[in-house]
């Protein structure tokens, strides 16, 4: 199987930044900008919700998928910290 989409790396880089994980908030239509490889059990998204941008994390359970969100940020600074996830500099 050929992976497409990125994969999070399996350990977080000496002194990466620690985010926070929320339940998620609905309201707003959420757009998916960018998104890590579903062949691992925990997905990652790049979501964007009006001007703001953010992080989900979606664990995808037999029964029922867990999901988990960041705070909201400015689109330019949530798509640094989306670099960041994916060079395990920040989780
Ligand atoms: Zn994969």
């Amino acid at each position: 199987m050929t992976c497409v989409s990125p994969h999070i790396p399996d350990r977080r880089q000496p002194g990466a930044m620690k985010l926070q994980w929320f339940e998620p908030s609905d309201g707003a239509r959420v757009r998916a900008l960018a998104w890590t490889c579903d062949c691992l059990a925990m997905v990652y998204e790049l979501c964007q919700a009006g001007g703001q941008g953010f992080i989900r994390r979606t664990l995808q359970n037999e029964d029922a998928p867990e999901i988990r969100e960041t705070h909201r940020w400015p689109i330019a600074q949530a798509r640094d910290i989306w670099a960041a996830l994916l060079t395990g500099m920040a989780r």
